[in-house]
């Protein structure tokens, strides 16, 4: 979709400190799970990478972590990484600066370490996005939404946009969460099967990626 890459190359501009895709030769895509880890539907999840040997990176929420430590420790022992999603998934636009910094490290108390941030709702201040940027972190977006969260899209659209929109080095983003659980049961092995027989292959992000690569 034209359109969209448009989109994407825009918001780019805007925000060169954010990580929205990562350029790749290869056919290799980088599933994202937002707001777990639960034990309702994360490990699910986890049984379902492990069938295409897919790696994902899965940016939680601290509370849930503090609630599942068990669920997260299953995400950690199967090999895929954790990202900062913030402790109570806050919105940075009715945040103090202050009381946004507090909620990152307050994740960073629970003793897991990770260098990529995610920003709850895909906002961020720039004064937040500094600080958090200054601690080290990767703040990681996405160039595919599935919304699988929205009531108001149907589960085959969000296959279908998953499946139309990705791309080599494409950063997908699904939720691993009450809300989104009925589309993703659907769209996720849809798109690791539609992707693993054109060859792809399917990576937590890296830690050492640069914001200028992305
Ligand atoms: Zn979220």
């Amino acid at each position: 979709m034209k359109w969209f890459n448009r989109f994407v190359f825009i918001l780019k501009k805007i925000y060169p400190n954010r990580i929205w895709n990562i350029s790749s030769k290869d056919k290799t895509l980088y599933l994202t799970f937002d707001d777990g880890p639960i034990p309702e539907v994360t490990p699910w999840v986890l049984e379902t990478l492990a069938q295409y040997q897919a790696k994902a990176t899965f940016f939680c929420i601290g509370d849930n972590i503090k609630k599942n430590p068990e669920t997260l420790k299953q995400v950690i022992t199967e090999g895929h990484k954790i990202g900062n999603h913030t402790y109570h998934h806050l919105n940075s636009y009715k945040t103090s600066t202050e009381a946004y910094l507090e909620n990152v490290l307050a994740f960073e108390k629970l003793g897991v370490s990770t260098n990529l941030f995610r920003p709850p709702y895909g906002k961020c201040k720039s004064s937040q996005a500094k600080k958090i940027l200054e601690r080290g972190y990767k703040i990681v977006m996405w160039d595919v939404i599935s919304e699988d969260y929205d009531k108001n899209i149907s589960k085959e659209k969000c296959l279908n946009t998953v499946l139309s929109q990705a791309k080599n080095g494409s950063i997908i983003i699904f939720h691993d969460s009450l809300k989104a659980e009925k589309k993703l049961r659907y769209a996720l092995p849809k798109v690791l099967e539609y992707f693993n027989n054109k060859g792809f292959n399917f990576k937590s992000i890296p830690e050492n990626i640069a914001e200028s690569n992305a």
